[in-house]
């Protein structure tokens, strides 16, 4: 089990996020963006807009992704 902060992942936030695999971390990150936007928080907007970029642009979007990951498995386990 690793941990990510949303910070870590681009966000504002020192939230953590818990998970087996980067996918796990990514998956939470998304849906936390996702809820801070629906609660009208405006510090996370520039990341929420950035992650809804990401599935827009594939290739930029395959090396945050591969750099997430790669951030992922430097950190050590909790
Ligand atoms: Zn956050």
């Amino acid at each position: 089990m690793k941990t990510m902060t949303c910070k870590q992942l681009g966000g504002p936030c020192g939230y953590a996020h818990h998970g087996e695999s980067a996918d796990d971390v990514i998956n939470a990150q998304d849906r936390h963006l996702k809820e801070m936007e629906a609660a009208g928080d405006v510090a996370h907007q520039p990341a929420r807009d950035e992650m809804k970029a990401r599935w827009r642009k594939p290739v930029s979007g395959l090396r945050w992704y591969r750099d997430a990951k790669r951030r992922f498995a430097d950190l050590p386990d909790d």
